[in-house]
């Protein structure tokens, strides 16, 4: 009987000492969910640039990199790394997105954006906005404080107003270098009387469109896009930036996914919605998904390109154009910014 009764205190004894282990082995897996966030810049003719200006490029898409990296690193969740990140590069007017973006037919800017939320599929967009400093703050908004996913032109400023934002003027978004492509462009198309869906400027084409995935330390996974649309675009035209499942998606359980080139192709391919479907249900890899449907677009005489993650934070970029502005960096402590092919 003594024995016996050692025995079960004994295993009593075991049985406790488990239970810590065990908890503390669930906290070491929260702490060591990797977080990472990838960004691209745009694609086009992207090749060779001289040396001064691809430093620009690189320092700028590094800081947008670093500025969403770090609200990861601090806990934040991966919507606000991508609103961070991209308000950096609609900042500036290398990118064609907020300031510096490009023109429509009209020499007026027209910017798009949206923002999702893969862990609700809550998402915000707004479309044709031109008094608009920071769209993606207005998809955020939209997100955030409506029932509606999209909003455009005058009802999204006026709710946005509504809500706190100041307004801009137009001139705010016009650069001279915009305004000089439109110019060559438009003689261009003159002479060609050609009404090409993507525009051509020195015979190059070339985009510019900025996005953003990101995988938090929860586990969340949240992607958006900000562009200012085709230059010389139909007044009133737009693209698959703002539209969920064509130029943005998120979806905790399969990935996030941001895209930039000719919209009209990447809608018509539900193009960033497909990559998830075919992970999905296909069971593919990212890379392999986003193979398929640029290739699809490309079948189709569509060009551009796409950035995006997984729940397990791989990354992966794909286009079928010279180059895309891209960059991502990860928990792990691996981090690239490439241009070229
Ligand atoms: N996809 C954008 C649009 O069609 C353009 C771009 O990516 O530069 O509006």
């Amino acid at each position: 009987m003594k024995y016996i009764s050692m025995f079960f205190i004994m295993f009593i004894a075991l049985s406790c000492k488990d239970q810590p282990n065990q908890i503390s082995k669930k906290n070491t897996n929260q702490k060591n969910q990797q977080f990472a966030l990838v960004i691209h810049g745009g694609a086009g003719y992207i090749k060779d640039l001289p040396q001064d200006i691809e430093k620009v490029y690189r320092e700028k898409l590094n800081e947008a990199l670093e500025t969403g990296y770090a609200v990861l690193e601090r806990g934040g969740s991966a919507t606000e790394a991508v609103r961070q990140t991209i308000k950096v590069m609609e900042n500036s007017p290398l990118f064609n997105a907020g300031k510096g973006c490009v023109l429509n037919s009209l020499g007026k800017p027209e910017l798009d954006a949206s923002i999702m939320d893969g862990k609700t599929l809550n998402a915000g967009a707004v479309a044709g906005v031109s008094h608009i400093k920071n769209p993606i703050d207005a998809a955020v908004l939209v997100k955030d404080s409506t029932r509606h996913v999209l909003l455009s032109g005058k009802g999204a400023e006026e709710f946005c107003q509504s809500k706190g934002m100041k307004l801009v003027p137009e001139s705010y978004f016009i650069t001279e270098k915009r305004l000089r492509q439109l110019k060559q462009i438009q003689k261009k198309e003159h002479q060609t009387a050609k009404n090409h869906l993507s525009y051509i400027f020195n015979g190059i084409k070339k985009y510019g469109t900025v996005g953003c995935v990101a995988l938090d330390k929860a586990g969340n996974i949240a992607a958006g896009t900000s562009t200012g649309g085709l230059m010389n675009k139909q007044f009133g035209r737009i693209g698959d930036s703002p539209i969920i499942g064509a130029g943005t998606y998120a979806d905790n359980q399969t990935c996030g996914i941001s895209c930039t080139g000719t919209g009209e192709y990447f809608i018509r391919t539900a193009a960033s919605y497909s990559v998830s479907d075919l992970m999905k249900f296909k069971k593919m890899t990212l890379v392999k998904a986003q193979k398929q449907v640029i290739d699809r677009i490309e079948q189709l005489g569509g060009d551009g390109g796409m950035i995006g993650l997984d729940k397990n934070a791989n990354i992966a970029w794909y286009f079928n154009t010279q180059g895309m502005f891209r960059a991502y960096k990860k928990s792990n402590g691996e981090k690239k910014i490439e241009m070229y092919h």
